[in-house]
């Protein structure tokens, strides 16, 4: 069964609560490495996205998501607000038009989210941030559809795949962001950044899968 509209809505809400739910654990990941606000951050952005999912009913998914865009450009500053934002721009323009996702849909869009994040952040695998947790489970999401599995099974490896490349963060040394600042004071601590991506993609097949 593919993924749709009422999918999809029902995604950013649950992700709204999680980010809320969330919001002490990632400004704590945040406070040793950064400056102490990602889950501020985050849950500022998601509440103006659930405030918004009412008038989103009649949407396109690409729509959906591309509001979702613009609404955390505006709402969240700091790194992750265009980062995200920018992620979210180019999957709603990967799913342009459409009412429901299939196993390709998903792969397009993680690609192309994982692909606008790296453009605007000139990160690469490695660097303790975002893209370290999106790339792993971009290239689970290949190989589930590779392996025909559905889209159920390709959203959970993907999740765990991203949670994978979230601790794998612990022991890198940061080169993007603010953590960059702290050189090899930042070894031995986990991204907020790929936190927050592992909790997006988990809500996204705990609520589509
Ligand atoms: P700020 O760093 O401005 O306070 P946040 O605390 O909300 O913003 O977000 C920090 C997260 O942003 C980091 O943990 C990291 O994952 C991500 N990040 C920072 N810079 C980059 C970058 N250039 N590319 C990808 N991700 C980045
Ligand atoms: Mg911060």
């Amino acid at each position: 069964m593919p993924i749709t509209t009422e999918d999809t809505l029902r995604w950013l809400k649950q992700l709204a609560n999680v980010l809320h739910e969330n919001r002490d654990y990632l400004t704590q990941l945040d406070s040793p490495i950064g400056d102490a606000d990602h889950g501020t951050n985050m849950d500022r952005g998601f509440k103006a996205v659930a405030d918004k999912l009412p008038g989103m009913a009649n949407m396109d998914i690409g729509s959906i998501l591309k509001t979702v865009g613009t609404t955390l450009v505006s709402t969240v500053g700091g790194a992750s607000g265009p980062l995200y934002g920018t992620a979210f721009l180019r999957a709603g323009m990967a799913t342009s038009g459409k009412h429901e996702l299939y196993e390709s849909d998903m792969v397009s869009m993680l690609e192309a989210a994982l692909e606008g994040i790296k453009v605007r952040g000139k990160a690469h695998l490695g660097e303790k941030t975002i893209v370290d947790a999106l790339t792993p489970a971009l290239a689970a999401a290949k190989e589930a559809e590779a392996q025909n599995l559905g889209l159920s099974q390709l959203l959970r490896r993907a999740s765990n795949a991203a949670e994978g490349g979230m601790k794998s963060t612990i022991p890198m040394l940061a080169t993007k962001g603010r953590a960059s600042y702290l050189g090899e004071r930042s070894i031995g601590h986990q991204d907020p950044g790929a936190t927050s991506s592992w909790l997006i993609l988990k809500t996204l097949a705990d609520t589509c899968g």
